[in-house]
């Protein structure tokens, strides 16, 4: 059960799963991609889902997390999670993170970082301030 994996035996099934995939299929950059303004190619992941992802980094990650649904090690998987920052009842902006997932229960909201831009910065600190939730960058 995973409730009773300590965090040693946890950190060690993630690693397996990680290995077990990477001797199957990796991600790969589409064909013609057209880079963005930091260099990052969109790439599409594969698994069960597929999707369109900003960058090679954040596909890859894609794979992990749904190796990670698949042992039952986290729940709710979503990608491109958006929140509406809402201060005195007014929307003043929305984040969009890279991935919404449940680790025993506990939501978690990660952005795969390569460049914290400082408008990124600013909606990190109001989704603390505002939704409670610290975004976990990887
Ligand atoms: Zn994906």
């Amino acid at each position: 059960m995973a409730e009773s994996m300590t965090n040693a035996e946890l950190r060690k099934a993630q690693r397996g799963a990680r290995t077990a995939f990477s001797a199957t299929k990796t991600a790969r950059p589409i064909p013609n991609p057209s880079p963005n303004k930091y260099n990052a190619v969109k790439t599409t992941c594969v698994g069960r889902e597929t999707h369109l992802h900003d960058s090679q980094r954040e596909a890859r990650r894609c794979e992990e997390l749904q190796l990670m649904v698949k042992a039952g090690i986290i729940t709710e998987l979503t990608n491109q999670p958006v929140f509406d920052l809402v201060i005195n009842g007014q929307k003043v902006c929305a984040y969009r993170g890279d991935f919404r997932y449940r680790d025993r229960g506990v939501l978690v909201v990660e952005d795969v970082k390569g460049h914290a831009t400082a408008l990124y910065r600013l909606k990190k600190k109001l989704m603390k301030a505002l939704l409670e939730i610290e975004i976990l960058e990887t």
